[in-house]
């Protein structure tokens, strides 16, 4: 049997943001399996530009392009439907007649086909056929067309209609992608073996954890340095975007018991409401030094019969016209009702060695309960004190509140532990070597000393990994056993287009992670790549940043999305980094990329004023030096003059205290 490979694009703003499922995908590529297609699926946002890169992309070579794409979705009316528009500019070739062939199948089914605009058309030698994008429509029109498919892709590998009538000169039995040869399993299954002989391609395909496949986009790693893709294909998301990966993808927070006397207590998230365990106070107290009174006896002179310090013992029950003198926090004998601070007293008759016999109590109007902490009147037994959700300050506060109650023991959300890598073939560490000069090429490794206290500053434990070689070996040798270690694994290095960048590849081909996001439209940081495992996967509940070898830009990802995604999984449930309106102390000229520049802010009158700390470049670790803020700038695209002058306004994250 002759086997074609289709690409299915599913073209969907919220299948791409995950903020819905996929169901098409699956139903198209059934659709085709069980008709003896290869199928792969990409989901694409509803965006021209990217439609039109994976398009080309997937088309690029011809020995790995797919015989079929059929892109499913945006083929409407509405104002982000743009699939049409997409790739009817790629075509070679149109084909009118598949279009025609669609649309009089659907209008036998509903007048209302009259909504659909389906394209179809050839680019190199793949045929493109843009289909409805609810999986009912995209079986209807498939159904119109499926049967002289072959037909059309048997055309398209022939130079002239009578090569295809000639008997036995032309492999027919062989498709394009020769070079592959493709076990299927017939199953109705999204599973496919896949055998490349071929080893230049760089698009697989891979599991995905709701089973559909999913290209990988990295760059497979046994081929040819002159294969590579020389653009990075990771689509270029937004910070926010970014962000919402973060949000939706960090492992979920789960609950340990821990002791307040435990030393790495600050940081720990309460995963329940806690409540009081006893009355605080457990007694009624003075809240001053002073008399305790039967206040319907004052004003009058009394006699002073006893004494109560701030200390457990029991109280005696007083009689009507007598006081008792009590320290600040002593317990309020039994029948007073009001306490005399000694400022309203006056000593009115004493002993020879100059203990107190009677006062004179001056205060006028004393009401019941004044100066008395009455029991439980801070926090009543029982109470809710802390709720779930607050967090062990490294001020004490939480601390304090939860010893005053009778706690000792709570549950917390565990804190991440995180492994710190970095990579690279230039890198010394100088704690082992701290000889000079450097080898010509070599740099000390500056990125782990500066994130592991990034890190620990936050209360985070750190575990060093140290360097790791540009080599797939030395990599998958650290980073399997250290994982297990750890709940993140935080890398620098590998990231950009060079042929030692291993990261990405090497998280979705060797450890089978899942990549959310390998590019952001931001300066620094851009190659960032944010990574989780599926859920039946040994790493699940793990997660890896990639982060760009670059300090400033580690520095800078680190306290815009490792801060974050850490937080959110110890529990904390609102991690956006809290901003300020800062007035420029200097001009700033815009990059294309929004850019997160390294600032001093400090206060002057009633402004705060943020200054450059100086060289921007990302390679210039002095700028994150005395930093206590991001300055964010916006795109040059959005600012018609391309800067912004000193005096202007600006947002700024705060990193620091100010
Ligand atoms: P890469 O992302 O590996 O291409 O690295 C980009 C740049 O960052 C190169 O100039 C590297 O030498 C530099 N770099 C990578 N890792 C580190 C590190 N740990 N400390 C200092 N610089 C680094
Ligand atoms: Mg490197």
């Amino acid at each position: 049997m002759e086997l074609f490979n289709a690409a299915v694009v599913i073209v969907s703003s919220s299948c791409f943001s995950h903020t819905s499922e996929d169901r098409t995908g699956p139903v198209i590529a059934d659709y085709l399996e069980s008709r003896d297609w290869n199928t792969t699926i990409d989901i694409v946002d509803d965006d021209k530009a990217m439609i039109q890169e994976l398009v080309r992309r997937l088309t690029a070579d011809t020995a790995t392009a797919p015989n079929l794409i059929v892109l499913s979705g945006g083929t409407g009316f509405t104002k982000k439907d743009v699939t049409p528009e997409a790739v009817k500019p790629l075509f070679d070739k149109e084909a009118p007649g598949i279009v025609h062939a669609m649309l009089s199948h659907s209008f036998g089914i509903t007048p209302y086909a009259i909504c659909s605009r389906p394209v179809a058309g050839v680019l190199n030698e793949t045929l493109i056929v843009t289909i409805p994008g609810s999986p009912k429509g995209a079986t209807e029109n498939l159904d119109a067309i499926i049967d002289k498919l072959k037909h059309i892709l048997n055309q398209l590998r022939v130079d002239s209609a009578r090569e295809l009538h000639k008997p036995s000169d032309h492999p027919s039995s062989e498709v394009k992608h020769s070079g592959h040869s493709h076990e299927h399993s017939h199953k109705h299954s999204h599973q496919h073996s896949h055998e490349h002989s071929h080893q230049h391609s760089h698009e697989h395909s891979h599991e995905h954890s709701h089973g559909v496949k999913l290209h990988l986009l990295s760059n497979a790693l046994n081929g040819p340095v002159a294969q590579r893709a020389r653009k990075s294909p990771y689509p270029m998301v937004s910070v926010l975007q970014a962000l919402d990966y973060i949000d939706r993808f960090t492992p979920k927070p789960s609950v340990i018991k821990k002791k307040l006397t435990d030393d790495d207590i600050t940081g720990y998230v309460l995963a329940q409401d806690v409540f009081a365990r006893v009355n605080v106070p457990d007694f009624n107290a003075s809240i001053v030094d002073g008399y305790a009174v039967i206040h319907s006896d004052c004003p009058g002179t009394f006699p002073v019969v006893s004494v109560s310090h701030a200390a457990p013992g029991e109280t005696k029950r007083i009689q009507s016209g007598t006081v008792v003198r009590v320290t600040t926090g002593a317990p309020i004998p039994l029948g007073t009702t009001a306490v005399i601070p000694v400022e309203e007293t006056e000593v009115d008759k004493e002993t020879a060695d100059g203990e107190e016999v009677e006062v004179k109590i001056l205060a006028m109007n004393v009401v019941e309960g004044d100066n008395i902490r009455k029991l439980g009147s801070d926090i009543s037994k029982g109470a809710l004190a802390l709720p779930k959700g607050s967090r062990i300050s490294r001020l004490g506060g939480e601390m304090g509140l939860l010893v005053s109650i009778g706690v000792l023991e709570v549950e917390v959300y565990a804190k991440p532990v995180i492994g710190v890598l970095s990579t690279g073939d230039e890198l010394v560490d100088l704690s082992q070597s701290s000889e000079v000069p450097l080898k010509y090429g070599q740099i000390y490794d500056t990125n782990r000393p500066l994130l592991s206290q990034l890190f620990q500053g936050y209360d985070y434990k750190v575990v060093d990994f140290g360097i790791s070689h540009d080599t797939l070996g030395k990599l998958a040798e650290t980073v399997e056993s250290a994982f297990e270690r750890v709940d993140y694994f935080i890398t620098t290095g590998g990231v950009s287009m060079g042929e030692t960048d291993l990261l990405k590849p090497f998280i979705e081909r060797h450890l089978g992670g899942t990549i959310h996001f390998g590019r952001v439209a931001m300066k620094p940081g851009k190659p960032t790549t944010f990574a989780t495992f599926p859920p039946d996967h040994k790493f699940a509940n793990k997660a890896i940043f990639a982060l760009p070898g670059n300090p400033a830009s580690a520095s800078v990802t680190s306290n815009l999305f490792v801060l974050p995604s850490l937080m959110k999984f110890s529990g904390i449930a609102n991690t956006t980094r809290s901003t300020v309106d800062v007035i420029l102390n200097q001009d700033a000229k815009l990059d294309p990329r929004p850019e997160y520049q390294r600032v001093h802010i400090s206060r002057q009158g009633d402004k705060l004023v943020a200054d450059s700390t100086g060289f921007q470049r990302s390679s210039c670790v002095g700028s994150i030096a005395g930093a206590n803020g991001l300055l964010v700038l916006p795109s040059s695209k959005d600012v018609p003059s391309g800067k912004l002058l000193k005096g202007s306004r600006a947002q700024a994250i705060i990193i620091d205290i100010l």
